[in-house]
């Protein structure tokens, strides 16, 4: 147990469950009766293996993926990703539709530049606080593939459905809401998540591929990032981040008992509804400036005395929540404000505690 009752609202790394580090920290010196620690054992006994398949089987169930995706477990983050993407997928057209409804999906554009054409789905903006109607998309059918963000971290812009392709690959980043609700996965050309907001800590990043899309890398695509050989090798080509993977699979494993990704949803929809309610009925002491339509369920980024945020304001206000263990509420450093991540393992009650400690403070304010 932490020494203080605390909440960590921070966007990433995140909080685990408590279950979950108790789990790991019991388990820390003997990994499945093999005497060694999970950061001892090799990757390629046994039990690594073993281990191995059955994570990516729970990746599988929990998402209910078809047989013709493979599971990889890699490295290098989201930002690996970012660069990993067109080097294994650009050769097929030369280009690449993006659409930037954020900070990262416009990092993720601006890499693949490097690589070949890029073409914005979107009209450009530098308001992210929503999505264009289908009507103002502009899809190129000849493009490899159709990349977009499904959660803005920072800016907390999620789609509420999957747009459709026209039949062209759909690439995903679902770094921040992998496993908060169902999707289907037969839409996805590849599905990807850096662990550290959702699923687990920092060092591994879940893969989820359509077999047809692999074979066809960049001449100059560097091993660690090509997804061919990687799903040769099971993704054990190279020494995988084992103890990541561990703790990973640790949360699959919760996130079961837990009801599934369904029981997650049920559970993000009434965090993120009792959060977006005491906004949208403060009288505009607190503004969240999104569509209702498109804000996210796991970030909530908000402002407090005006749409453009009063910062003396808010600075008291992260003050005092931290004083009360309301911890990691800044907004990040680009777009400034609040923001409060309501990840899987953040508890309803969790959220009721910044709510009550928001309705004081506005209170207080007021006086
Ligand atoms: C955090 C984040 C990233 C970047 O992940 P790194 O592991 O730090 O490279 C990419 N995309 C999204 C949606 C994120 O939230």
């Amino acid at each position: 147990m932490a020494s203080k009752q605390v909440v960590n609202f921070g966007a990433g790394p995140a909080k685990l469950p408590e279950e979950v580090l108790l789990k790991v920290q019991k388990d820390l010196l003997n990994f499945k009766d093999s005497n060694l620690s999970i950061m001892e054992i090799s990757h390629r006994s046994t039990e690594y293996l073993k281990f191995n398949d059955d994570t990516q089987a729970a990746v599988k169930e929990l998402l209910k993926v078809p047989d013709n995706y493979k599971i990889l477990f890699m490295q290098g983050g989201g930002t690996g990703l970012f660069a990993a993407v067109p080097l294994n997928l650009m050769s097929r057209t030369g280009s690449a539709d993006y659409f930037v409804t954020g900070s990262w999906s416009a990092k993720a554009a601006k890499e693949a530049t490097k690589y070949g054409k890029v073409n914005l789905v979107l009209p450009k903006t530098d308001k992210y606080n929503d999505i264009p109607d289908p009507s103002k998309w502009k899809l190129d059918p000849k493009a490899s593939y159709v990349y977009y963000c499904s959660n803005e971290t920072i800016h907390g812009v999620e789609f509420p459905y999957i747009p459709d392709t026209q039949g062209v690959p759909l690439v995903a980043d679902m770094s921040s809401n992998i496993m908060s609700r169902p999707i289907d996965v037969s839409k996805f050309g590849i599905i990807f998540a850096g662990a550290q907001k959702n699923i687990g800590p920092a060092g591994v990043t879940l893969v989820i591929i359509r077999d047809d899309l692999l074979g066809n890398p960049s001449p100059f695509c560097p091993t660690i990032l090509d997804f061919s050989i990687m799903a040769k090798d099971n993704s054990v080509h190279n020494t995988p981040p084992t103890a990541a993977i561990y703790v990973m699979s640790s949360v699959f494993e919760w996130i079961r008992q837990q009801g599934g990704v369904e029981g997650m949803e049920k559970h993000a929809v009434r965090k993120s509804q009792l959060l977006y309610d005491t906004i949208d009925h403060s009288q505009g002491f607190y503004c969240c400036p999104l569509n209702p339509k498109i804000r996210s369920r796991m970030n909530v980024p908000f402002r407090i005395g005006s749409v453009n945020g009063d910062e003396a304001l808010e600075k008291t206000f992260l003050t005092g929540a931290q004083e009360r263990g309301l911890l990691q509420l800044k907004g990040h450093r680009s777009v400034g404000g609040i923001r409060a991540s309501l990840y899987n393992a953040i508890t309803y009650k969790e959220v009721e505690t910044l709510v009550q400690y928001m309705k004081e403070f506005q209170e207080l304010t007021k006086k």
